[in-house]
């Protein structure tokens, strides 16, 4: 590589640009209109990803190397004998948002135009799924209206379900640019306080699921207010009298929407009022709204707002869905839904079957939906599916009942896995494929503002690595399809599909690239970022839709759609009386298999950890740092114990991300209920009724070893973070330390035959310090405390500096004595690029009264990298100057 590589992060639906430079140094792309060269901290490390230790190198059938040809023989050939003998229905692909859209075009066309089946679902089920059938039901079509300049020229933002902060953190920083420049007021509706509420103007803590009852209220008032956009409605929509009626009879008053979602009146009436008098007003949702049993409701509900408005598609105002994964929407655009058709084509579109199987040639099209993710499992648990390809997920630990589905996969006939890394997915599967990763693969991404994107590859995958097109265009020609998969390379693959979105559409479609159609290898390899549409003979990328109507409905027109409110789909009860929310942290991805890699970004929230709001923790008996069991009718775990302020009492929140490489505590969608939405079929994963009990902590240790362990003993909690050479595991003990250590601790050290051992142990005092050393290195220490013991633990950034170089003959008894192990405070990182820990930030900031984060940033360095902990800087500050002034 001799220039810059541009390419696109992996990670969220920001969609920034990444320079990726000769020196194998990777910034942010100043030239991508998404970021204008900024990266939050997930994409400032990207650079410390591209390891290939632990890539998955080569095909296996059964374990066992293979081929690529034996492979894919085999896969053809089971697929094959599997449709034979019991139809079409009787295979399936689950893809991932992680997929390129040429990955995702390619899976699409095998399965809906040629094997036949609309068995095809991707993780943006989990993800987007209610947003999709919102606006479907809207606008007629999975259309996005605004741009990101919109949340930078409203003068009111409102944020529902969308912790943007740690989600979005570029998108996130150029709105709070803007409110600095222009006063932009903020609303976060979100029942739990995150980093992003604590900067607002106004946070509206609702009860789960109470939106749509919000929204009713808020579609009433502005009726009542004379907010209403009379002549936009007359002229651009349908419906608005029964929607209105609906939302009147759900929040005939105030106080029967405060009784629906907990606020308070005052509050309530704040947000209405600032809504209706505030003309530039963008509503920005994400997976708070989406990942509900009524979801999509809760779309329309939103959307209903900004119809009777007008304001949509006009500067500085409409609704705005923000995606979670990089390529959501391409998947969308190309029709990887199980509901989908093809190119924003739906089955039951008038003549779409039809156009689509001529474009395709298509000998067995599809002709209707196939099963969405929840039911695909539930099919193949019940045998009904017999052959599964899932692509670049991780389903054993990311999907409701997680339990079950690792029940399913292990009874499916036929299980294929293409990934970039062993994941407890990939362990169940017949055959294994290793898939080219980010860095090394080759095609277009969509961000939330419609905007397509390059990944380019910038360096060789590791051993056999191919990308997944490649596979699945392989397969496609084994069964028999050989000309209609015969693309050499992603850039053909792109044309197709461009070629599609135009094809029969004469602006019936709003996805229309059809002026990509004809773009050549140097096209394709020097596009530049460009938002759809983009007919052919468009002058200039899409902007924004629908300012004058001209919906893609029948008639053109918008539809409100009558929201009635619903309860949760499960509530509290005795047996399980809190309410499970699971979600993201600030500097983890999915399901760890790239950030999870990474040591700084461990450092942010190292263990995971249940968060209560403080009067439930008291009342349940829970300790800061103890340990509680979690249960719900589908599944328990045991976490560590958090408190956290901004925690909804009768909640409790889980990180989404950890899974059972990272922690005994396993993935918390073990715990997650199968409802879902009945019109978009996303499941309901922010809450599920669990029961908590406090369990007794007997002893503290900390394991650091060379090899990423999984250590099973009675009574063992642990969590592993990775550290530079090795890795960290945190271990509690919820049963005594056994009065004869030796088994456990050898158990512990995994130590190779021959190592050297070292120890120091003080029993009166409760704490006992093990060394395994090979050759002069440390391979493994252990560290154990009971509890109760006035010493204390060293810092694991301590205990990992042990890895580092020889221990001399002579210092070895006083390796586990030493000053530099001597107990430190463990102190949350905030700032992951400088190390800053969270008692440093509060020490400065009362030290020195620095009142700005600029002033922090000068003192400590800390927010003036990539920015993404400047929410929690600011927070700090506003706590800082809440001291002050009630000390005064
Ligand atoms: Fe990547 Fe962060 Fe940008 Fe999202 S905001 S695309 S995670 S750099």
């Amino acid at each position: 590589m001799t220039q810059a590589v541009r390419t696109t992060c992996p990670y969220c639906g920001v969609g920034c640009g990444v320079l990726a430079a000769p020196d194998g140094t990777l910034k942010g792309d100043p030239a991508h209109p998404a970021n204008r060269g900024r990266l939050c901290v997930k994409g400032a490390a990207l650079g410390e990803t591209l390891s290939e230790a632990g890539r998955l190198l080569h095909p296996t059938v059964a374990g066992g190397r293979t081929s690529w040809d034996a492979a894919l023989d085999q896969v053809a050939a089971r697929f094959r004998a599997t449709i034979d003998e019991h139809g079409p229905d009787s295979v399936a692909f689950y893809v991932s948002g992680q997929c390129l859209t040429e990955d995702y075009y390619v899976a699409n066309k095998l399965m809906k135009g040629f094997i036949g089946s609309g068995n095809i679902d991707t993780n943006s089920r989990l993800c987007m799924a209610s947003s999709v059938a919102g606006h479907g039901r809207a606008f007629g079509a999975d259309v996005v209206p605004g741009i990101y300049e919109d949340l930078e020229e409203a003068d009111l933002v409102v944020l529902v379900g969308s912790n943007l902060a740690w989600c979005h953190p570029v998108l996130h920083g150029r709105l709070q640019a803007a409110r600095a420049g222009r006063g932009t007021q903020l609303v976060v509706i979100d029942p739990r306080g995150t980093a992003t509420s604590a900067g607002a103007d106004l946070h509206l803590p609702l009860a789960p699921g109470s939106d749509v009852a919000l929204f009713a209220g808020l579609l009433a008032h502005l009726a009542e207010a004379g907010a209403l956009e009379a002549g936009w409605i007359a002229a651009h929509t349908g419906g608005f009298e029964a929607a209105l009626a609906a939302a009147r009879e759900t929040a005939p008053s105030l106080p029967r929407v405060a009784a629906l979602t907990g606020l308070a009146e005052a509050e309530i009436r704040r947000f209405y009022a600032l809504f209706a008098a505030t003309e530039r007003s963008v509503t920005v949702y994400s997976q708070g709204v989406n990942q509900s049993a009524a979801g999509t409701d809760k779309v329309n509900a939103i959307l209903n707002c900004h119809l009777a408005t007008g304001r949509i598609g006009r500067p500085g105002m409409g609704p705005f869905s923000v995606t979670g994964q990089p390529n959501a929407m391409g998947g969308r655009e190309v029709g990887g839904l199980a509901n989908q058709l093809a190119a924003h084509m739906r089955f039951d579109m008038p003549g779409a079957q039809d156009l689509v199987r001529r474009f395709w040639g298509a000998p067995n099209l599809a002709t209707r939906p196939g099963l969405k993710a929840v039911e695909l499992f539930e099919a193949v648990r019940e045998g009904r599916v017999k052959a599964l390809w899932i692509m670049a997920t991780n389903p054993a630990d990311s999907l409701p009942r997680a339990g079950l589905v690792r029940e399913a996969l292990a009874a499916c006939p036929f299980v294929v896995v293409s990934d970039c890394w062993e994941t407890d997915t990939t362990r169940l599967a017949h055959v294994v494929l290793p898939a080219a990763a980010w860095g090394e693969k080759s095609g277009t991404v969509t961000n939330s503002e419609r905007r397509i994107s390059r990944q380019r590859p910038f360096r060789a995958p590791p051993g056999e690595a191919r990308p997944d097109w490649w596979m699945l265009a392989e397969t496609g020609r084994r069964l028999g399809w050989a000309a209609a998969f015969a693309w050499d390379g992603p850039a053909a693959i792109f044309r197709e599909h461009a070629a599609l979105s135009g094809f029969g559409n004469a602006g019936s479609r709003c996805f229309d690239i059809s002026a990509m159609a004809g773009l050549d290898e140097a096209g394709y390899e020097a596009m530049t970022p460009f938002r759809w549409p983009l007919p052919a003979g468009a002058g200039e990328e899409g902007s924004r839709l629908f300012a004058e109507g001209g919906f893609p409905t029948p008639d053109g027109r918008a539809r409100f759609v009558a929201t009635p409110f619903r309860g949760l789909a499960a509530a509290p009860d005795a047996a399980f009386p809190l309410l499970l929310n699971t979600g993201r942290l600030r500097d983890q991805w999915h399901t760890m298999t790239r950030t999870g890699q990474v040591p700084r970004l461990a450092e942010h929230s190292p263990v995971p950890a249940a968060g209560f709001a403080p009067g439930d923790a008291a009342r349940l008996g829970l300790e800061p740092g103890g340990l509680v069991r979690l249960a719900s009718p589908h599944g328990e775990t045991v976490l560590r114990v958090a408190i956290e302020p901004g925690q909804r009492p009768g909640e409790v929140f889980v990180p989404m991300h950890w899974t059972d490489d990272f922690t005994s505590s396993g993935p918390v969608d073990r715990l997650v209920g199968a409802a879902t939405d009945p019109v978009s079929g996303q499941p309901e994963l922010k809450a599920t009724p669990v029961r908590a009990e406090p369990l007794p902590v007997h002893w503290r240790g900390l394991l650091l070893h060379r090899r990423a362990l999984r250590p099973e003993a009675p009574g063992l909690h642990w969590s592993r973070v990775p550290v530079v050479q090795g890795h960290v595991l945190e271990l509690t003990g919820a049963a005594p330390l056994p009065a004869e250590l030796a088994p456990l601790v050898e158990a512990l050290l995994a130590a190779p035959a021959g190592a050297e051992q070292v120890h120091l142990a003080d029993p009166g005092r409760g704490i006992w310090r093990f060394a395994a050393l090979v050759e002069g290195r440390v391979e493994a220490c252990l560290f154990l405390m009971r509890e109760g013991s006035r010493a204390s633990l060293p810092s694991g950034a301590a205990l990992a500096a042990l890895l580092q170089g020889l221990v001399a003959e002579g210092a070895r008894p006083g390796l586990l004595a030493g000053q530099a192990l001597a107990a430190r405070p463990a102190e949350r990182n905030i700032c992951a690029c400088f190390g800053v820990g969270i008692e440093t930030l509060r020490a400065c900031i009362l030290d020195r009264r620095l009142t700005t984060a600029d002033a922090v940033g000068a003192a400590l360095g800390a927010g003036t990298n990539c920015g993404s902990c400047l929410p929690e800087i600011r927070a700090l500050l506003r706590e800082a100057q809440n001291e002050t002034e009630a000390a005064a």
